[in-house]
């Protein structure tokens, strides 16, 4: 067999770049809106919304575990900003109680926010997360030979796969409407077996259809991918996948807000970020620049609101004493002589330079 070699190298023929972006951008735009900049007729597909899951208050505790209260304070201004969808960690004792989630799980569900609990692939996690009556759930269990080897003590990819379809079968007997099934690590599986790979993903995918999966997630679990692999992976992906797709960048290489756009215009129906991009390691996704960008340069609609969201930022940066860099393009630079030397260029002051709509402000 031919070894397996990435099909995007530069120079190469796979793609002619420019033209197939244009192609990205009308199928995703809103034929209403300003972004008429790009005009082709190539048409793949068409969308108008894309599904925004927040993870602060589930990757973001691996990051840090905020107070209680901080976290329903939270929890709250999500739902005020328009996020419809928002993932919960279930309770691990000792380092957090049923106690501490449930008013979290209360301040969403009464806002009409969709909550899915998230836990291992597993019945005893499963039976933690019937307890909060969730409206859906998230199993996980790692899939890529490396995982599989030092982390589930070599056990096989079939009896992987069996093991998350039988924890998908006990969730749907739960009666939960979303099941997500997420095929952890799977990033490595496309670099390290391509073609391969991606039809064992897809033949996976198959399995967590017939068992009642209603979505899966193929998480860059590690941050190993750049823009033009994601784009391939995820173009490749769900071509073949019998469900929508979930898209969980890790930002190890500082590309998870890039890599997540590049999946979001390639079919990925839910796309998870968090406050500040934080997260395990170096997190992943940014909300805000995530949705800006989306919104902005796309036309993806997200359906949240840019100003609740940057009061949020500004809330949650003063009291978990997580600092937003300068680079964010949810705070205001070039105020006050400070960030910035270029006046014309500040899109605060009239006739900017750079895009007006990013903060929001001048979106009313
Ligand atoms: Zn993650």
């Amino acid at each position: 067999m031919e070894p397996w070699r990435c099909p995007i190298r530069p120079g190469g023929d796979r793609y002619n770049d420019f033209r197939h972006l244009q192609e990205i951008c009308v199928s995703f735009g809103d034929p209403g809106a300003e972004n008429k900049h790009f005009n082709t007729n190539s048409v793949r597909s068409f969308r108008l919304v894309l599904q925004v899951l927040d993870s602060t208050l589930r990757e973001g505790e691996l990051f840090r575990l905020y107070p209680s209260d901080v976290r329903v304070r939270v929890a709250s201004r999500l739902a005020d900003s328009g996020l419809k969808r928002v993932e919960l960690t279930v309770d691990y004792p000792p380092r957090t109680s049923f106690r501490e989630v449930v008013p979290v799980v209360k301040a969403l569900r009464d806002r009409g926010v969709e909550v899915v609990m998230h836990g291992r692939a597993c019945e005893e996690d499963i039976e933690a997360i019937r307890r909060y009556k969730a409206d859906g759930c998230a199993l996980y269990i790692a899939v890529s030979r490396l995982h599989r080897e030092y982390k589930l003590h070599g056990i096989s990819e079939d009896e992987v796969i069996e093991r998350l379809c039988t924890a998908v079968r006990v969730a749907r007997e739960s009666g939960f409407g979303y099941i997500r099934a997420t095929l952890e690590d799977s990033s490595r599986i496309y670099l390290e077996d391509g073609e391969e790979g991606l039809a064992k993903i897809a033949n996976s995918i198959q399995r967590l259809k017939e068992s009642g999966a209603t979505i899966v997630s193929l998480p860059d679990t590690s941050g190993l991918l750049t823009p033009r692999l994601t784009r391939d992976f995820f173009m490749r992906a769900s071509t073949s996948a019998s469900l929508p797709l979930a898209a969980h960048f890790h930002n190890d290489y500082g590309l998870a807000t890039a890599n997540t756009i590049e999946a979001a215009l390639e079919g990925a129906e839910e796309v998870h970020a968090t406050l500040l991009g934080i997260g395990d390691r170096n997190g992943i996704a940014d909300m805000y620049e995530l949705v800006a960008t989306l919104e902005d340069v796309h036309g993806v609609r997200t359906g949240l609101n840019r100003s609740s969201l940057r009061e949020l930022y500004e809330y949650f940066s003063r009291v978990t004493g997580n600092r937003n860099t300068l680079a964010s393009p949810a705070f205001q630079r070039g105020k006050d002589g400070q960030g910035g030397r270029s006046p014309e260029h500040d899109s605060q002051k009239e006739g900017g330079l750079h895009p007006f709509k990013k903060t929001g402000e001048r979106l009313q």
